[in-house]
């Protein structure tokens, strides 16, 4: 029984110094593996769990380049369509000073775009326990209904859902998307939204309003990412909270894939919230420190290391 998720595939080039924008010729790095849910699946393969990506590259380097590293992680690739003629999908980013970035996609009209639910990826779907759908994917119709019939096939077999919106509020003005959202929000059995992400399609003023707006939902349980601050769960029962992991923010781009990706893992192999939460953390802070969005993808030897030498400090061991 494996996880599963389902969405872009892209390479990340990314500018070597910080600055506006991409408008004058300047040194890059890259390219590297990257798009949401493909970070998400890598991390879940590094903790040696059963998973696999349903995505779709084209027939080109930059789609080599992804594949080789997730089926050398463990994903299973077999759900990857190569779509002849088409470009794998690509993301520019630049940091700003401030540490905002600057990016630019090619996302939508890429090979990303033809990501469908084939036979191989039903064949995927047979074997999950649980699927993962980020909202930055669902940006077409045809990929939210590929979303929706996957989710409707993996809760058929008794699955669970968890679902990262993964979006800026721009993101919701796309035709469709305020709708699609709102269905996700139905049918998750877990929420995992960074802070600000909690008021995407909410009216409350306060954090605790908001969750309370979520749990009203059905949704089972909320874990909201925090950044430097770490990060909480909150269900019927109550909330758990656990800070972060001191670290140098270097790259934090897919930081909250990792961290949704350990989380998700580990309650599946049965750790309780509050041991998931510090893993999760500890994967988070492990991804900000490397430089580029799938280099910070860990397993548990290096999560647990990190964890007992900051435990260590703490108790002033070291
Ligand atoms: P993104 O969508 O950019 O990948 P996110 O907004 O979904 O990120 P964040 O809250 O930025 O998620 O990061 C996820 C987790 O990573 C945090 O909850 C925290 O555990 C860890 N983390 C992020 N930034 C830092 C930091 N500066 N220091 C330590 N840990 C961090
Ligand atoms: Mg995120």
């Amino acid at each position: 029984m494996m996880i599963v998720t389902l969405g872009e595939i892209v390479v990340e080039i990314l500018a070597e110094t910080r600055g506006h924008g991409f408008r004058e010729s300047q040194p890059l790095s890259g390219p590297y593996p990257s798009g949401a849910p493909a970070i998400f699946i890598d991390q879940v393969a590094r903790l040696d769990y059963p998973c696999g990506l349903i995505s779709c590259v084209g027939d080109d380097d930059f789609g080599r380049l992804n594949i080789d590293r997730l089926h050398a992680d463990g994903v299973d690739v077999s759900g990857i369509a190569v779509a002849p003629g088409q470009a794998t999908g690509s993301a520019f980013v630049r940091y700003r000073p401030d540490g905002e970035r600057d990016f630019v996609f090619n996302i939508r009209h890429s090979a990303a775009g033809l990501t469908r639910l084939t036979p191989e990826a039903d064949a995927l779907l047979d074997r999950a326990r649980h699927l993962h759908v980020m909202g930055s994917s669902l940006f077409s119709p045809e990929l939210r209904e590929a979303a929706q019939t996957a989710i409707a096939r993996v809760k058929a077999r008794n699955g669970t859902i968890s679902f990262d919106p993964n979006m800026r509020k721009e993101m919701l003005q796309a035709p469709g998307m305020e709708d699609a959202l709102q269905s996700m929000l139905r049918h998750c059995d877990l929420f995992m939204p960074s802070g600000p992400e909690l008021f995407l399609l909410s009216r409350a003023d306060t954090e605790e309003a908001a969750i309370a707006d979520l749990l009203g939902l059905g949704i089972g349980g909320i874990v909201v990412k925090r950044g430097a601050a770490g990060s909480s769960y909150h269900d019927r029962d109550g909330s758990c909270v656990q800070p972060a992991f001191a670290a140098e923010e270097i790259d934090p781009t897919g930081a909250g894939d990792c961290f949704g990706a350990t989380f998700t893992t580990c309650r599946l192999m049965g750790h309780t919230i509050e041991a998931s939460l510090r893993y999760a953390n500890a994967s988070g802070a492990l991804a900000v420190g490397r430089r580029g969005p799938m280099e910070g993808t860990a397993g548990f030897a290096e999560l647990d290391a990190l964890i007992a030498a900051q435990a260590g400090r703490k108790d002033g061991l070291s």
